[in-house]
């Protein structure tokens, strides 16, 4: 017998899919659709979806021989920061997910690890760390504002695109900058 981990499901529980509904005859199908509040720590270091957030789950159920196949799409407010300059970023996450979550002492149960697939309690699902994957998964390690955000000055910390053209910390000797004007003068 494979050792369940698993903790006790709790069918009312947001992120729980009961699939009671559901006949377990391959081919039958339900539509679930649900907004949920998001989880704690749903993202990486800069970027994720604020906790309590409105999380869409827009799935279909589908039972396939040894259990329920989940598909579907996870779409929320993804809020962070650039990486580079530190602006705010706002965005809205939609990721796919599709995930297989066995029966109970099927066979696939019995021949496959937890890691690679899902498992039935019963007639619930834990949905939470299959949307835990598809949502880290999708979000960049690195995020920024736009592709090209030139970043900070590294001396005074102000953002580039807030900088004059040719900004410049460079400390000029006063004997030298005065030569300098004479020769910019010659140039012209
Ligand atoms: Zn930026
Ligand atoms: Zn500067």
């Amino acid at each position: 017998m494979p050792q369940h981990s698993m903790k006790h499901l709790d069918p009312r529980a947001p992120l729980v899919l009961d699939t009671r509904e559901l006949p377990r005859r391959p081919g039958a199908m339900r539509a679930l659709n649900r907004v949920v509040p998001a989880p704690e720590d749903l993202g990486v270091e800069m970027i994720g979806v604020p906790q309590g957030a409105d999380l869409s789950l827009d799935l279909r159920l589908q039972s396939v021989s040894e259990g329920v196949l989940v598909t579907g799409t996870i779409s929320g407010p993804l809020v962070g920061e650039c990486g580079r300059c530190l602006t705010a970023i706002n965005e809205e996450l939609a990721v796919p997910v599709q995930e297989l979550f066995a029966y109970e002492n099927s066979t696939t149960d019995e021949t496959t690890d937890e890691d690679e697939v899902g498992r039935m309690q019963g007639d619930l699902i834990d949905l939470e760390p299959a949307l835990r994957d598809a949502v880290v998964l999708a979000l960049p390690v690195n995020p920024l504002c736009r592709e090209d955000c030139p970043g900070l000055c590294p001396e005074c910390g102000v953002r580039w695109d807030e900088l004059p053209k040719g900004h410049t910390h460079e400390q000029v000797d006063p004997r030298w900058a005065a030569l300098s004007k004479l020769t910019e003068n010659t140039e012209e």
